[in-house]
């Protein structure tokens, strides 16, 4: 008895996991961004698609970090490999100006 009661609250702790914002009315209005790569399957990562990878870049060039693009750490990863390649093979640039 005890140990199901225990076994709900840590489920119910588990599926608020990804609305912790929303029990802090500071940042309740604020929604959290979902990886595009996870939500849509179709998504495919190629770092000879320049346009696709000029979604992930700031105007310097610059790979935009995890807070701006909104992916998951496993993507993030890829997308910051693709974008490495795409530079050595001169798709994008190192750098602008
Ligand atoms: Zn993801």
């Amino acid at each position: 008895m005890a140990d199901r009661k225990q076994n709900n609250k840590n489920n119910r702790r588990r599926n608020n996991n990804n609305n912790d914002d929303d029990l802090n009315p500071r940042f309740r209005k604020i929604r959290k961004k979902v990886c595009v790569m996870c939500s849509n399957k179709d998504f495919e990562l190629d770092y000879k698609n320049s346009e696709q990878l000029r979604k992930f870049i700031n105007e310097k060039g610059k790979i935009l970090p995890r807070r701006a693009t909104g992916a998951c750490a496993k993507h993030q990863r890829d997308i910051t490999q693709a974008i490495k390649r795409a530079r050595h093979i001169a798709i994008l640039p190192y750098t602008q100006n």
